[in-house]
């Protein structure tokens, strides 16, 4: 029996099953690369979900890490803690907001950017008005309101009833938003790139007709950018390509470099409205997940790596352009930078099986769309080789 077995085996017995895993037992990982517990190396394409923008374990932020984990794991809330102040200046100083608030987890930030969306409506416009329109294909987390925010029927099953007050209209369709408003709607939240709903990217004007929108009628722009904001679209945040501003972001996945982190940003005449006692976390903001923050943040603004994320984003769009050419099941590619999503007329979730056993990762979104999601310092050459595997495998269907 392998090493990857026994552990697979014993995971089966008390791990709850909610993900079907597939059959890899991760060990190590270095830049785009990650290898399991017998010793076999794969070319890592998913990066554990948009986490890994910096590769696996980056020297900076590893070297933050363990200088921060010897001075100082944790301290609460309840005193000031320089690292989560010194990212909360690296974020506000990069993007549109003032202020943060930092928790865990991209739902954590959805959370807390839904709580002062509705108490800043109620306060302004009165307890009638807390609806918040999002997106069909969205997709804003797993607790129960992010659930109840999320356009997709799935993630509700049995968990009903779910939190009140969403209204869904199709991605990129400014009339249908505006046919769903009405006296109880206090904002709109977004992706301005759908990740896993299939890598939708808005039509040209989209979010500036939606900012358009929620100025007329005093709704605030809520932007997820959890999968896509930390460079992954080639601009530090997603919303930076469309030149539209929301009055708050949520970020999370990438923005530590590996470790758990969440964050919603917003500006300054909100600053009352998560004031003292509105909302909390234990954890959020603790100096050791700020310290990787803040060597996240800095590697992605000073090494270059947005540069490489656009050249590589176009190469790899290229590479999948020559493959959907020359595969007539392959029907469109898509995307910004390094967030790539290839529609396929057949079922993706076996050639993702069959390009793992060749040693490369990737997924599928909604049946048939393959995401391509590389460490933002991807190179040329692993590029080559991905593609190559990707090659071997679409043969196998033609
Ligand atoms: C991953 C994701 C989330 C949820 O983040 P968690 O950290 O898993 O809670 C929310 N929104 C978007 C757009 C995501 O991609």
């Amino acid at each position: 029996m392998s090493v990857s077995s026994e552990w697979i085996a014993r995971g089966e017995i008390h791990i709850a099953a909610t993900y079907a895993r597939f059959p890899l037992v991760a060990q190590r990982g270095e830049g785009c690369r990650l290898w399991d517990v017998d010793g076999k190396s794969y070319l890592d394409f998913l990066a554990g979900v948009a986490v890994n923008n910096l590769g696996h374990c980056h020297p900076r932020v590893v070297s933050a890490l363990q200088k921060q984990a010897a001075e100082l794991l944790h301290v609460s809330n309840f005193y000031h803690i320089p690292q989560q102040i010194e990212l909360a200046e690296l974020l506000c100083s990069n993007s549109f907001g003032d202020r943060v608030f930092f928790c865990n987890s991209g739902a954590e930030a959805n959370e807390a950017a839904m709580k002062l969306v509705r108490k800043y409506s109620q306060q302004v416009h009165g307890k009638e008005r807390f609806e918040v329109i999002t997106a069909l294909a969205s997709f804003h987390g797993r607790t129960l309101g992010t659930i109840s925010a999320t356009g997709q029927d799935k993630v509700r099953v049995g968990f009903e009833p779910v939190v009140p007050g969403f209204r869904y209209v199709p991605f990129g369709d400014i009339g249908a938003m505006r046919a769903a408003l009405n006296e109880h709607t206090c904002a709109v939240m977004l992706e301005p790139v759908q990740g896993e709903g299939g890598v939708n990217l808005p039509p040209e004007g989209y979010l500036r007709d939606v900012r358009a929108l929620c100025d007329e009628h005093d709704m605030l722009l809520v932007f997820d950018e959890v999968q896509v904001g930390c460079g992954r679209t080639g601009t530090l945040f997603a919303y930076q390509h469309d030149g539209v501003e929301p009055d708050i972001m949520t970020l999370a996945k990438a923005l530590a470099g590996g470790p758990p982190i969440g964050a919603a940003i917003f500006r300054e005449k909100h600053a009352e409205i998560l004031g003292p006692g509105s909302h909390g976390s234990t954890f959020g903001g603790n100096p050791l997940i700020s310290a990787a923050g803040v060597a996240a943040l800095k590697t992605l603004l000073e090494d270059g790596v947005l540069e490489n994320c656009r050249a590589m984003g176009d190469y790899v769009r290229k590479r999948l352009e020559e493959l959907r050419e020359r595969y007539s099941f392959v029907t469109e590619v898509r995307g910004r930078g390094l967030i790539l999503g290839m529609e396929l007329s057949i079922e993706g979730a076996e050639i993702v099986k069959k390009c793992l056993a060749k040693g490369l990762l990737i997924n599928c979104t909604v049946g048939k769309v393959l995401r391509f999601l590389p460490p933002l310092i991807v190179t040329k050459d692993e590029i080559d080789e991905a593609m190559g595997i990707l090659d071997s495998v679409l043969q196998e269907y033609k």
